[in-house]
């Protein structure tokens, strides 16, 4: 029953249709966040501390201990408390496809001119929110863009007026 509870809380908004128990667990957008940064510093540094994901998402050692018992009840990382954390398949894969959604959108909004500030916000929500096609569509406008730089300059030309 516990795990049935933990599941059906971290089930997010946008997937009303899954059922906990029945469907594979669906990650929210926090703990789609936490799945890509764990990701990033074990990229980064070999192993994904506590501490280390608490000061990097602004957030307490508590929330992240929370969240990372979950995310393990979840099948997607290995967590023992004093021996640390490892992403399981399922969890490095949903990283995977949240870095990649990540810069897919960082190189359109790149392209458009968008300042980073501005950038770094939406991105961090519209990468959640978009689904698959969308993103194969603005990967490839974003291609077609950079292949056609006149087509863009005009573009942004445009918006200058
Ligand atoms: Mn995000």
């Amino acid at each position: 029953m516990k795990t049935l509870f933990v599941k059906a809380r971290l089930i997010s908004a946008d997937a009303p249709s899954t059922i906990p128990g029945l469907m594979p667990p669906k990650p929210s957008q926090s703990a789609e966040d936490y799945l890509e940064r764990i990701h990033e510093l074990m990229e980064e540094k070999g192993y994904a501390r506590v501490v280390d994901i608490a000061s990097s998402l602004g957030v307490t050692q508590a929330s992240v201990t929370s969240m990372v018992q979950k995310l393990d009840e979840m099948g997607f990382v290995n967590y023992e408390k004093y021996r640390g954390l490892m992403l399981t398949d399922e969890g490095r894969a949903i990283a995977l496809k949240i870095h990649h959604r990540h810069e897919t959108l960082a190189r359109f909004f790149s392209l458009l001119g968008l300042d980073k500030e501005t950038q770094g916000k939406d991105i961090e929500g519209l990468e959640h929110h978009l689904s698959g096609s969308t993103i194969e569509c603005l990967e490839d406008l974003s291609r077609f863009l950079e292949q056609n730089p006149g087509t863009l300059n005009q573009f942004l030309e445009f918006r200058r007026e």
